[in-house]
């Protein structure tokens, strides 16, 4: 087969269109006005802002007032969750609910704040990759300031019952955060009609530049600065705006949210047939949900295989993909979202996670089926543990129940 290049780690980030870049390109030339001056040129520029910011808000449901630029992703999910946080100590709630499988920017968040005084519920999340509302409702008490779960989670692209969660946290009157940093532009959000309070969005994951994001805020809930300054975002994010990555931001969160159901379909159809493709190896998982997942992504485990090594060979065939989380993959550590599944750590290892874009063809799966199954079988042929698990060594018989089925020899 040719040797095709095949980008399949847009969850990892995503490259800016050019209907992006060209709405840009305007402000890093003649329109580089700062919003805040008097003159037409800063007038102009702060027009931009707002036109961006309604794009953005008719993208997700609500009022531009209730959208705030910030850099990123990490960002949003800080901010909401601290100031949130500091703000409904003072009323004698300090106790979190998030999950295990959250990304490092809510963990890390909540892990700061556990060394200040709080108390942070983890909740575990079954085989599925998929949170129940009742494990929400059963871990809510009098102390609950915040409930912060994730859309859908990076590695194992499962999507959570955000609109169930958001009720139930309604009726219990506690607030209700969701990172949709990778459900944004894949699945149809409507912050109003899903009962969320506050919600995170990256750009990079949907076409617009890196460093740049929002957070929306439901009217009405007050949220303490994390920065101060001048009075930018109304006084609440300070810092002269990022005028081009915010115009960028609001035609990628246009463009990404148009189409939603049909883009949808076309990713699912080919994602399933690279899913059955790989599957038919021996030794292999699903993991997290077939169903609730996103249309573009892919996670499998391999017995026996070392995901650094799997993420090489398949470079020097022309796929880009990880391994665990995008964010760690310089690190030797299992994923937490793996572990948090309850897989072992060999299963965990050797993991692979593609996140397809909108362009890949029936033809690229076809390719990454025969580049996966080749790059498997060599490293396998190489490898002590994958000797002992099919000549059947003790040691090895407890991996067996998560992997599909292997013939020993
Ligand atoms: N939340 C999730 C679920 C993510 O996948 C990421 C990035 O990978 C982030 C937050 C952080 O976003 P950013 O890179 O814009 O800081």
């Amino acid at each position: 087969m040719e040797k095709r290049y095949i980008y399949a780690d847009n969850a990892a980030t995503t490259a800016v269109s050019e209907n992006v870049l060209q709405s840009m390109l305007p402000y890093f030339t003649s329109q580089y006005g700062n919003p805040s001056s008097i003159y037409k040129l800063g007038r102009d520029a702060q027009k931009s802002v707002e036109e961006a910011r309604e794009k953005a808000a008719a993208a997700l449901g609500c009022s531009p007032s209730e959208i705030f630029f910030t850099s990123c992703g990490t960002e949003s999910d800080n901010w909401a969750i601290r100031a949130t946080a500091e703000r409904l100590a003072a009323k004698g709630k300090t106790h979190i609910i998030t999950t295990a499988f959250e990304h490092h920017a809510v963990l890390h968040t909540c892990a700061y704040l556990e060394k200040h005084g709080f108390t942070v519920t983890y909740l575990p999340v079954g085989e599925d990759g998929v949170i129940k509302p009742s494990q929400v409702a059963d871990a809510i008490t009098d102390k609950t300031a915040l409930v912060t779960i994730m859309y859908a989670n990076n590695e194992i692209g499962t999507i959570q019952p955000i609109a169930e969660i958001g009720a139930i946290c309604r009726e219990k009157g506690v607030l209700f955060h969701t990172d949709a940093v990778q459900a944004v532009g894949h699945v149809p959000i409507n912050v109003a009609e899903q009962n969320i309070d506050m919600l995170s969005v990256s750009g990079h994951k949907i076409h617009a530049q890196k460093g740049t994001g929002l957070l929306y805020v439901r009217k009405g809930i007050p949220l303490p600065n994390l920065i101060f300054g001048g009075g930018q975002e109304r006084g609440k994010r300070p810092g002269t705006e990022n005028v081009p990555a915010i115009v960028g931001l609001g035609t990628a969160i246009t463009d990404a949210c148009a189409d939603i159901p049909e883009k949808g379909e076309r990713l699912t159809k080919i994602r399933n047939k690279i899913i059955d493709g790989i599957l038919n190896i021996e030794g292999t998982r699903l993991n997290g949900s077939r169903e609730k997942r996103l249309p573009g992504n892919i996670n499998i485990s391999f017995l026996g295989v070392e995901g650094e090594a799997l993420l090489l060979l398949l470079d020097s065939k022309g796929i880009c993909a990880s391994s665990g989380s995008a964010c760690t993959s310089g690190s030797l550590d299992p994923s937490h979202v793996l572990l948090s599944l309850g897989l072992p750590h060999e299963v965990a290892h050797g993991s692979l996670r593609l996140s397809l874009g909108e362009d890949i063809t029936d033809e690229d799966a076809d390719y990454i089926i025969a580049a996966v199954k080749d790059v498997v079988t060599r490293l396998r042929n190489m490898s002590p543990l994958w000797e002992d698990i099919v000549s059947g060594k003790e040691h090895t018989k407890k991996l067996l129940p998560f992997v599909s089925k292997i013939t020993l020899v």
